[in-house]
């Protein structure tokens, strides 16, 4: 299953750019302001050298990558909380995604309406950012209110809810995001419910011309640091464009002018270590493969990403070193050299692992 992120940004920041960029899935891009009326959802495959590796020690096998579900969240403006330009409805998109990519316009263009005006890039962060504010402030109230009465006759379980919900309130009010309060595991838990947008991890996207860095996205940067958040640098439109070429080509563009890597790729990258999630790698059958799990994840759960019934079905997990593989180039010589862990039901699955599961 891919973890799902929504790109956010105020119009024409380069949202749809972006994420054509990532998906090469051709959204609309027009220089109008709503013109993404939609969510919507593309799939982006994950970079990943040590994939890569694997491959190519299997150069037969199909490469399998995994994905990143990116959603192009449209609509949001000053006073969306209140329902202003789409509204509400945007807010909907942003409450399923597990993470946030903060798309900040970071060029200059007179044929781009900016919809405030003028390029500001620490006003148009905080305009975003206090949108999804005010909207937490809005769910958290609602709940308050509804759960008020219950704590008033004495529920314990309500009265820690309200005294949580309080805390936040006005954590929210004095421009605190959920995700800097300082919550224990057993109190994110209890807003599972409510998925309060100010929560989720941020990644900051700014979007730069065809020239690269500017004072503008030195800006993000800074403010991005300021909030404990990470910063990526993009040419939404350039890459945008690369996207559309075929990979030779593309890859020809890429090493005339000496660019190591794409942003969009780094991007992906930097999105997924928002989330805590570690990534293991199977190579049994016709394909060479990579599978995400939640860090901590034990090996028959593990199994059960591949296939639901591993989970039952489990007897053992034959654990490899990528290293290890490289040395020997295979797994039989692997074995011989006794270096293969044979891991039971218990063995936490570490990020990097290559695993065969054995079933019954
Ligand atoms: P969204 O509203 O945030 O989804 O923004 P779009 O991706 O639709 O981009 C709005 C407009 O800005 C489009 O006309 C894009 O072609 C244009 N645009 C995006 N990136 C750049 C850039 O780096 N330079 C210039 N000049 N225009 C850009």
């Amino acid at each position: 299953m891919s973890r799902t992120f929504g790109l956010v940004g105020l119009p024409n920041a380069g949202k749809s750019t972006i994420f054509n960029a990532l998906t090469a899935a051709g959204a609309r891009v027009e220089p109008y302001p709503f013109c993404t009326l939609q969510a919507q959802k593309g799939i982006a495959p994950v970079p990943d050298p040590r994939l890569d590796r694997l491959h190519a020690l299997f150069p037969e096998k199909k490469k399998v990558p995994t994905t990143i579900e990116v959603v192009d969240i449209a609509g949001l403006v000053e006073g969306a909380s209140r329902g202003e330009g789409l509204g509400n409805q945007f807010l909907a998109d942003i409450r399923n995604v597990e993470a946030i990519l903060h798309v900040v316009r970071c060029f200059e263009a007179e044929d781009v309406a900016h919809p405030m005006g003028e390029l500001d890039v620490k006003r148009d962060i905080e305009v975003v950012e206090t949108e999804l504010l005010l909207k937490d402030l809005e769910t958290l109230e609602g709940r308050r209110e509804r759960i008020a009465k219950t704590a008033r006759i004495g529920d314990k379980q309500a009265r820690e809810e309200l005294a949580l919900l309080d805390r936040l309130i006005d954590a929210l009010k004095r421009g605190v995001p959920i995700r800097n309060a300082s919550l224990t595991a057993e109190e994110k838990e209890k807003l599972k419910g409510l998925a309060p947008l100010t929560l989720k991890p941020v990644l900051f996207v700014a979007n730069v011309g065809d020239s690269g860095e500017n004072e503008h996205s030195r800006k993000v940067a800074e403010l991005a640091r300021e909030r404990g958040a990470g910063m990526v640098v993009i040419r939404g439109r350039l890459e945008m464009e690369l996207s559309e070429l075929a990979e030779e080509e593309r890859r020809e563009f890429l090493r005339e002018y000496g660019i190591g890597e794409l942003a969009v790729e780094r991007l992906v990258r930097e999105a997924y270590r928002l989330l805590s999630v570690i990534t293991f790698y199977t190579f049994v059958g016709p394909e060479v493969r990579a599978w995400t799990v939640p860090a901590g994840t034990k090996a028959p759960e593990a199994g059960a990403v591949i296939h639901t019934d591993f989970r039952d079905r489990f007897v053992l997990a034959e654990i490899m070193r990528l290293e290890d593989l490289e040395q020997y180039r295979s797994d039989k010589a692997l074995r011989e050299a006794g270096k293969i862990l044979r891991a039971g039901r218990d063995y936490v699955v570490q990020d990097g692992d290559v695993i065969h599961f054995i079933v019954a």
